[in-house]
């Protein structure tokens, strides 16, 4: 699980409590806390076509 003020790199990130999604463009991007007051995240599958849902 990765944490609020980690730097993963580049990557679309979920927020673990809500899902919501934050984008961090360059590796050197700090995950920001989530607005729901989440503070630990996944990173999103970076293989999958933008706009594909189940
Ligand atoms: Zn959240």
């Amino acid at each position: 699980m990765l944490k609020k003020g980690g730097k993963p790199g580049k990557g679309t990130y979920m927020c673990a409590e809500c899902g919501a999604e934050q984008t961090l463009a360059k590796d050197t991007d700090v995950l920001k806390q989530c607005g729901c007051e989440g503070t630990e995240f996944k990173k999103k599958g970076e293989k999958k076509p933008v706009g594909a849902k189940k």
